[in-house]
């Protein structure tokens, strides 16, 4: 079968991604493989419904500017060049899987937590990135391993 050749790495730019960039780096490194990374900001109109009765555009203006610069620097770490970081709005399965395709991906890397109860029914950004990906994903399991 043939190697893969690009991966896309999306990331929340918490902890947990690091663990996940570190796998990201060493498969593309045993594949000969290119990495795209990726961070959605979920836009506080969508995460609130547009119920709070204020102009939010210059706290989306402030959170843009810091997740950009966390971007910048978790990409510098693994030398992802500028053209390959992707900084977004909308729902994270959705951008995901766009930019997959854009990217022309054949993996997507994505953490996992072990989950229990009512988060398992709820499912997760990796569960949702699964269902309905064009390419193959790979979870990596972050956060407390759980039995
Ligand atoms: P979660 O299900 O929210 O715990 O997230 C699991 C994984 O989904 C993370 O480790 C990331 O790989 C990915 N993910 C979650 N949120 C985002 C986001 N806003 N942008 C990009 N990837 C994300």
């Amino acid at each position: 079968m043939a190697n893969y050749t690009h991966l896309l790495l999306a990331i929340d730019l918490t902890e947990d991604a690091k663990r996940v960039g570190e796998r990201a780096q060493a498969l593309a490194a045993a594949f000969g493989a290119q990495v795209s990374v990726l961070h959605v900001i979920e836009p506080l109109s969508l995460a609130y419904g547009g119920d709070i009765p204020m102009d939010l555009s210059s706290v989306q203006d402030q959170i843009h500017e810091q997740a950009k610069g966390q971007l910048q620097e978790f990409s510098a770490a693994l030398a992802i060049p500028e053209e390959r970081q992707h900084l977004v709005f909308g729902r994270p399965e959705a951008e995901i899987h766009r930019i997959a395709e854009e990217t022309g991906s054949d993996l997507i890397v994505v953490g996992s937590h072990g989950r229990h109860g009512l988060a398992l029914l709820l499912g997760s950004t990796a569960n949702s990135v699964l269902h309905g990906a064009r390419c193959d994903v790979l979870a990596v399991r972050v956060g407390e391993v759980e039995d």
